[in-house]
């Protein structure tokens, strides 16, 4: 049987029988795999606790079929992440950074940049206190990644840019299209709701910087409030469903 290894990181865990576990991991190689690890539960020296949700880890298994489940045969945790494990807000953050990668992606589609992506904002949410903005961020970042990045540099019905929307300078985001519409074109559309020039340029500048330089942004309060109304649900919008771990934090902002 093929042995495999990737770097993954584990999105899900439920216990399997008496002994066994089975795993949704998102994986930089091989996209999200879904995996049972025998024995997980009573043999200490193949998986040392490697196996719990958000661990990072270099993980070693069969795959027969190239379909349904691989069979997890080992792992190496390279980080465990313990302060998100520690902290409840945190772990409400975190938990959404790996639904929001769950459902974003298909089974076995590799997106080598998504991993990253995730990857980097864990180990930050470890490091470092919860910020709304970061949740943002990791929205944009994951929407460009697979392809629904909104566009936002001009109106998706008349083509004028932001400079030319000076005289009419009310805009809105319409969740049908991924588009910005400006005040002319409004009256047409439906589902549309309101932000400021402000805010599409910073999404838009999210969408597009370096990962590594993306900390240098900085949401103003409006900025948040707008992107908060939007960004959700646009995602909301193309899964087709609300994430449960986003009606939580919607629950604790309140
Ligand atoms: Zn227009």
């Amino acid at each position: 049987m093929p042995l495999f290894t990737t770097h993954a990181i584990v999105t899900r865990t439920l216990n399997y029988g008496e002994s066994d576990k089975i795993l949704t991991f998102f994986t930089r190689d091989f996209g999200k795999l879904k995996g049972i690890a025998k024995g997980a539960r009573r043999s200490k020296k193949r998986f040392q606790n490697v196996l719990g949700l958000f661990s990072h880890l270099r993980l070693i298994f069969f795959d027969r079929e190239g379909m349904g489940l691989v069979r997890a045969e080992s792992g190496d945790l390279l980080n465990a992440f313990p302060n998100i494990r520690e902290d409840l807000k945190k772990i409400y953050y975190g938990s959404y950074y790996l639904e929001l990668a769950n459902e974003m992606t298909g089974e076995r589609e590799a997106n080598p940049e998504a991993f990253d992506l995730l990857l980097s904002f864990l180990v930050d949410l470890d490091a470092a206190d919860t910020e709304e903005e970061r949740l943002r961020m990791f929205e944009i970042r994951m929407l460009s990644l697979f392809g629904y990045r909104p566009h936002l540099i001009r109106c998706g019905l008349c083509r004028r840019g932001w400079e030319e929307m000076r005289e009419a300078p009310s805009v809105f985001f319409s969740l049908e299209k991924g588009t910005l519409v400006c005040g002319r074109c409004s009256r047409n559309g439906e589902r549309l709701i309101p932000l400021s020039v402000g805010t599409a340029r910073l999404i838009d500048q999210v969408s597009q910087m370096e990962l590594a330089k993306l900390h240098r942004l900085k949401f103003t309060p409006q900025a948040l409030s707008e992107s908060r109304e939007i960004l959700p649900r646009f995602i909301t919008h193309q899964l087709g469903k609300e994430l449960k771990s986003l009606k939580v934090l919607r629950e604790i902002k309140r």
